[in-house]
């Protein structure tokens, strides 16, 4: 049976067929750009076209959404196709407004402090925090983002494809190792600051109840790869971002096969956040290794067929050189790709926070 879009769009109606109606797009992988909004303009998008781009994913946040009307315009009037991308974790706004809910960093390690030297010294009834990452983790904060992404996306006008959801684990440096991809652990030896969602499956859930609420658009969880073998402290030639705390493998491995493996069962495409210098790695090496790395992850974590994955690849400040060998690098590498050329903040500050 071969699916016309009536039928698909007649499947991905269904809550069942989310699946079926990723999977229409799979001969198809993702090619182009990740920008902010005021880069939209024609000239800009032939330009991308004649490069290979067929992708353009648009920054969506409470002050772009109303220029969608125009970007949906001449995006599709450039014959390209248009996706939004929103920034879930890392909100400022919501960190400020409930300093309960952001981040801890893990209380079983103070690595971190070496790279903050001059962070305050919580005393007693007071956490420490990775300010402004708001994750999902928590129950409230799940409900918040929910909604907002909810209220961004509904009524979104024009023609668009679907939505990149962007940074739906926890916190950086989370066991408090000092390592921004170390992303598994909530309130790892802290004691919480609100109540956590039950399981270890809250991306899957959210990621599954945006797809209900955009019949017929593909949602694509952005996901970060952990820390590495290089990264542990006495690794030959290694990056020392782990500090001097050792692989828990006995408990972040299989926690990251518990949030990761629901994600791959809904059967879309994942994204992976490749932040290259921001992660102080070297793209030239690391950007094909970490796309390695979602295929062949330890301890029951099941593998990305390179087919779903997206590889979304820090190139934004670069000169054009520099720029179209990164556009060939990550070609080279993966069929689905994407280039951010506007910049995708991971950055966070150490605050307190008063524990319950
Ligand atoms: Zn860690």
């Amino acid at each position: 049976m071969t699916l016309n879009r009536k039928h698909i769009a007649s499947l991905a109606a269904s809550s069942l067929a989310f699946g079926l109606a990723c999977l229409a797009r799979a001969d198809e992988p993702a090619r182009g750009i990740l920008v902010r909004s005021e880069r939209i303009a024609p000239g800009f998008l032939a330009d991308w076209k004649a490069k290979g781009a067929r992708t353009v994913v648009v920054i969506l946040d409470e002050s772009s959404k109303d220029e969608w009307p125009r970007i949906a315009r001449s995006v599709a009037d450039g014959g390209l196709d248009l996706w939004a991308w929103i920034e879930v974790a890392r909100n400022p706004a919501l960190a400020d407004a409930h300093p309960e809910w952001v981040a801890s960093l893990g209380g079983h390690h103070d690595d971190w402090r070496k790279r903050f030297p001059n962070a305050p010294r919580g005393r007693a009834g007071e956490g420490i925090k990775a300010w402004p990452w708001v994750p999902i983790g928590y129950t409230a904060a799940y409900d918040a983002h929910r909604a907002r992404i909810k209220a961004l996306v509904s009524d979104l006008p024009g023609r668009w494809s679907g939505v990149y959801l962007n940074d739906l684990q926890t916190g950086p440096s989370s066991c408090g190792c000092g390592n921004d991809q170390c992303r598994w652990a909530l309130d790892y030896g802290t004691p919480a600051t609100t109540a956590r969602s039950p399981g270890d499956d809250a991306a899957a859930r959210l990621v599954g109840e945006i797809q209900k609420a955009t019949p017929g658009k593909t949602v694509v969880p952005v996901w970060v790869m952990e820390c590495e073998t290089i990264d542990l402290p006495g690794a030959p030639g290694g990056t020392g971002l782990c500090g001097g705390v050792g692989c828990a493998r006995g408990d972040c491995w299989p926690r990251n096969a518990r949030a990761w493996n629901p994600l791959l069962a809904l059967g879309c495409p994942i994204g992976l956040g490749l932040w290259s210098e921001t992660f102080k790695r070297d793209p030239d090496h690391w950007i094909e290794s970490n796309i390695k790395l979602s295929q062949n992850q330890p301890s029951g974590a099941k593998v990305l067929s390179p087919d779903r994955a997206i590889a979304i690849v820090q190139a934004w400040g670069l000169d054009p050189r520099a720029l179209a060998n990164r556009q060939a690098l990550v070609a080279r590498s993966t069929p689905g790709w994407i280039l951010a050329l506007d910049p995708i903040d991971q950055s966070w500050k150490p605050t307190l926070a008063p524990v319950k």
